[in-house]
């Protein structure tokens, strides 16, 4: 099971590695539209929608970001020997909710609970 937890967080994990760098790629074309028309302006209408866009983006990336650093956790309690178990509770999580979550640091009890 922790080989497969291993492809599996991997595999999220570079996913998660080529969203973030599309992300900010993303970014840089939208800073580099506002810098070629000087719309970087809230007041100005379309200033205010690179404003939003970027936001949006932003909001993505940390998104993303925050999605690595779980990843990562996750691979660190495999190394640790304690994947898969609840940190609430202490019980296995199941091996259902980590295939579709493998980065889960609660079962799906604790996890309802919240
Ligand atoms: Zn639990």
């Amino acid at each position: 099971m922790s080989e497969r937890a291993r492809e599996r967080i991997a595999g999220e994990r570079a996913a998660a590695q080529a969203r973030l760098e599309s992300l900010q790629h993303h970014l840089t074309s939208i800073r580099e539209v506002s810098t070629w028309t000087g719309t970087d302006d809230e007041h100005d209408p379309e200033g205010a929608t690179i404003a939003f866009e970027r936001a949006q983006v932003q909001g993505l990336l940390e998104a993303a970001r925050e999605e690595i650093a779980e990843l990562d956790r996750a691979e660190a309690r495999l190394d640790a020997g304690t994947y898969g178990v609840c940190a609430r509770c202490g019980t296995a999580i199941g091996r259902e909710r980590l295939d579709a979550l493998p980065a889960a640091t609660t079962c799906i009890t604790c996890a309802d609970r919240r």
